[in-house]
């Protein structure tokens, strides 16, 4: 599925540096996309996998993002910081601030899954609410990336769609799917 990935944008772009970050990015979703839906089974080996797969997932997103947009968060702090009256270099009140929000993500990563799902087996398993939830997170990542190259855009949003193909494994694995 990577290797899919890597071909399609590869042979559309030609770009060897996108070409790898699509390779690397795509073998990622893929797996998380294959453990995902096991996140309803609670307590089990699966679910922790999974947690903690998504919580990686969610803080180098963050992380990602927050490089791409540094310069927005700097002044949006230094302005914080002339308000509060502080006196902080406003790198460092940004590098913190994003530090303490992804940490409070990745903290609320877990009683959000558990609220969540509530029954094994129910609408992470389904292949058609998993199918609308992937075409939301890529038109997200569609949103997230404007500004960028289109090349850059595709690579992105190719990225997360290999997700789903990851959540069809699993699927199949499962024998819910034919
Ligand atoms: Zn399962």
């Amino acid at each position: 599925m990577a290797l899919g990935a890597a071909g399609f944008v590869f042979s559309t772009f030609g770009t060897l540096r996108l070409t790898a970050a699509a390779a690397i990015g795509a073998g990622i979703a893929t797996f998380v996309g294959s453990i995902f839906p096991d996140i309803d089974h609670h307590a089990s080996v699966p679910r922790r996998k999974a947690t903690r797969a998504l919580q990686i997932l969610v803080v180098s997103g963050l992380a990602a993002l927050a490089a791409l947009q540094f310069e927005t968060i700097v002044s949006v702090s230094a302005t914080a910081i002339s308000m509060a009256g502080v006196d902080a270099p406003p790198e460092a009140a940004a590098g913190a601030g994003i530090a303490l929000f992804a940490l409070a993500v990745a903290g609320i990563v877990d009683p959000t899954l558990g609220a969540l799902t509530r029954n094994h087996r129910g609408w992470t398993h389904n292949p058609l609410i998993m199918f609308v939830l992937t075409g939301v997170v890529c038109s997200a990542m569609w949103y997230l990336t404007t500004g960028l190259a289109v090349a850059e855009q595709v690579t992105a949003v190719t990225v997360v769609g290999t997700f789903y193909i990851g959540v069809l494994i699993h699927l199949g694995l499962d024998g819910e799917v034919v």
